[in-house]
């Protein structure tokens, strides 16, 4: 079994077209959105239909919760905010009944798939710290959990004491446990623009996680035509 686990598209609909493309070409039989579809970009729904119709498993993030007014967004910065404005005025009703409907965690036979923390999926708190790593570790009932959020790629892994990696590829060794961000479609903040998603091949228990290039230009036009924030766009030429 091969997933393709994506996350943080953030409405960038020519990042995901390209992490598409990329991922069609990996034999991927099952599809894993980890959250944040929408928000910051300026195709929410283009990107919510693109979503459904790779039949994904998909999660609610904070973006998400956020655009359906289900989310306190009084502590989002000022750019989000006006993002998340714009978003709840650019979706569908079938779009705002299909991001109502997502779940924050999901559970498989040996990982779990969460947007945020698998400690407190609901409060979207960060895994940035071996702090961090470990309280989610100490409820990980399973060998690996897919996270995002961040948008910076990263894989901690449970030794004694904990250590983490940028490694494009992981082997899972059998007792270990795996919290592994699989970094963001839509808006890399680890410095590298290009899209991230991971793959995971449960026969090889290999994880890569793969960084493609799309036309950055035009989902920077896009964002400065559609009156979103100048920074929203530009920092996606920086990665951060
Ligand atoms: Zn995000």
């Amino acid at each position: 079994m091969r997933y393709g686990i994506f996350s943080d598209v953030h409405a960038n609909l020519d990042a995901f077209e390209s992490v598409i493309d990329a991922m069609e070409k990996e034999n991927i039989d099952e599809y894993l959105c980890l959250g944040d579809t929408v928000g910051y970009g300026a195709q929410p729904s283009e990107c919510i239909a693109k979503v459904r119709n790779l039949n994904a498993t998909a999660l609610c993030g904070n973006h998400d919760l956020a655009a359906i007014e289900r989310l306190n967004i009084e502590f989002f910065n000022f750019y989000a905010r006006r993002a998340s404005y714009w978003t709840r005025d650019n979706l569908t009703n079938s779009d705002i009944t299909y991001l109502e409907s997502l779940n924050f965690v999901e559970h498989y036979d040996n990982f779990a798939i969460v947007h945020s923390t698998i400690y407190c999926p609901e409060e979207f708190n960060y895994i940035l710290t071996l702090e961090d790593a470990e309280i989610n570790f100490s409820v990980l009932d399973k060998p690996i959990c897919f996270m995002a959020h961040s948008h910076v790629p990263v894989s901690f892994f449970d030794t004694d004491p904990i250590t983490y990696n940028t490694e494009p590829e992981i082997k899972l060794e059998p007792g270990q446990k795996y919290l592994i961000n699989v970094g963001s479609v839509g808006q890399p903040r680890d410095g590298d623009p290009r899209s991230a998603y991971a793959v995971y091949d449960t026969e090889q228990q290999r994880v890569w996680i793969r960084r493609v290039e799309y036309d950055i230009e035009s989902a920077m036009n896009k964002i400065l035509d559609a009156d979103l924030p100048d920074i929203l766009a530009h920092r996606l030429k920086e990665g951060k």
